[in-house]
């Protein structure tokens, strides 16, 4: 008899079901108590270890688990409570179910034909988060990989609204100082010369000088350039920072250019009051980046491209073949091959379907709510504290922050302050990095993890606490 080895029988699959989700469980409540941060060169030998060659024959299933769950285990833990690094990202477990699910059904979503009613549950996504950005009808969008491939959507799609094909070498995108460097790879990735980028120079807020934007704007139209595209940011990766989005979409309706908003990192806390109040203007922008995968708690894989106009990015993207089945033109039924870059996809609107459904937007806004008061807390806790100097104050929920002791200067209070972060990770609580504001160095706390609550906050503090005993 023939055996089909890639098709396990039905208790095979239970089995491998049931053991796959002990594992998970067991890693997900391990979580608070893994360390923060391990060393770099432990890691680089772990990696080392784990060197494969091809197997021509396969192995035990629960083998490979512990494989895995081995190397997922002593992490630079991007999952854990004390991830305060970068920009944290999220992991609801609810979107892990929703990947299993969708990977095991594997239905083909790329051709709205193929799936009408799942494609419509990933629409329904779409039209949520224009609802929380505050995009009206005739807006759109489209579930990508993450902010980075949001990016590069948005450039792609401004120039085919806003230059003719031969102006690649004449049009001038505008980015401040602050703006995150993906937008600077996309328009490389999209065929414009560096040259073509212009980094406007931020304020002592670290948001974009609108004056000095309108002002080069001026300039290049008179050296006969063709600026076409003002990238704001509303939320910087580096400090926080949200630009004045009115002055920008002002900026924009005057000079007939593009305006793209990177809400990467801020944009849902859209969801909040205090995160619409500090986000005004935001639903003036031609496009915005989000990243579920970040302030909506999902796991990596789920960035988000929304436009005001969907024509546009139909008009970017749509193209034929002669093999492939008919398109649809109605507005309500949408084949995401027209709108984006990719034809086969992950059926990723899954991800952000069931927890939304399961737990209801409400449940977002109060967590989102949450960190932006722990940011604020953080704040007023290092306020409050000798020799410590708020470099950033939280617009969000990221800030910058110092020692600055009587007498210490310069290089000094650099490798002073760094010294003091590596004292704080060393403890294995919380996880920090650090970043350069005005040309000198200063520690970041960012509060995005779902998993992140008061207690973790505290602990950091103490940790903060002992490791400025330990340098000063
Ligand atoms: C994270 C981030 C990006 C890049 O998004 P990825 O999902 O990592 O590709 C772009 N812009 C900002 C502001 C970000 O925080």
């Amino acid at each position: 008899m023939t055996s089909y080895p890639l098709e396990p029988t039905a208790d095979e699959m239970r089995a491998m079901l049931a053991e796959a989700s002990e594992r998970v469980v067991a890693h997900i409540v391990s979580l608070p108590d893994q360390p923060a941060s391990y060393d770099t060169e432990t890691g680089r030998a772990e990696a080392a270890a784990r060197r494969e060659d091809l197997p021509e024959v396969g192995a035990a299933f629960e083998d490979l688990l512990d494989t895995v769950f081995d190397a997922a285990k002593p992490t630079f833990n991007t999952a854990g409570p004390g991830y305060l690094a970068y920009i944290p990202g999220g992991g609801v477990f609810p979107s892990a179910v929703a990947q299993l699910v969708a990977n095991a059904v594997n239905r083909y979503v790329g051709v709205w034909i193929a799936a009408p009613a799942l494609v419509q549950l990933e629409l329904n996504v779409i039209r949520w988060f224009c609802q929380i950005v505050g995009y009206g009808p005739g807006s759109g969008g489209i579930l990508t990989s993450g902010g980075s491939l949001s990016n590069l959507t948005a450039i792609v799609t401004a120039r085919r609204e806003r230059l003719e094909d031969d102006d690649l070498r004449t049009g001038v995108i505008y980015t401040s100082d602050q703006t995150h460097h993906s937008v600077r790879k996309s328009a490389v990735l999209a065929g414009f010369p560096e040259r073509c980028v212009r980094q406007i120079r931020s304020n002592d807020r670290q948001e974009i000088d609108v004056a000095a934007l309108r002002a080069t704007i001026a300039e290049d139209r008179a050296a006969g350039l063709r600026p076409f595209l003002v990238v704001g940011s509303a939320g910087t990766t580096n400090t926080g920072a949200v630009d004045d989005l009115d002055a920008l979409a002002d900026t924009a309706r005057d000079e007939g250019v593009w305006l793209h908003v990177d809400a990467a990192y801020g944009g849902f806390f859209a969801l909040t009051e205090r995160g619409r109040s500090a986000m005004a203007g935001l639903e003036r922008a031609d496009s915005i980046t989000l990243d579920p995968h970040k302030g909506l708690f999902l796991p990596y894989g789920t960035g988000c491209l929304l436009v005001k106009e969907e024509q546009a990015l139909r008009r970017a993207h749509a193209t034929f073949a002669d093999y492939m089945p008919a398109m649809q033109h109605d507005a309500d039924y949408v084949d995401f091959t027209d709108l984006s870059a990719e034809l086969s996809r992950g059926y990723r609107g899954l991800s952000a379907w069931l927890p939304v459904k399961l737990f209801g937007i409400g449940a977002f806004r109060q967590a989102l709510d949450e960190k932006l008061d722990l940011a604020r807390w953080a704040a007023d806790e290092l306020r409050a504290r000798p020799d410590v100097e708020i470099v950033c104050e939280p617009r969000l929920s990221l800030l910058a922050f110092r020692l600055a002791p009587d007498g210490v200067e310069g290089d000094a209070l650099d490798e002073l302050n760094r010294r003091w972060m590596d004292a704080v990770n060393r403890r294995q609580n919380v996880y920090l990095t650090g970043t350069m504001v005005g040309g000198r160095f200063a520690l970041r706390i960012c509060v995005l993890s779902f998993r992140t609550h008061l207690d973790r906050m505290e602990r950091c503090m103490a940790d903060i606490d002992a490791a400025r005993a330990e340098v000063l």
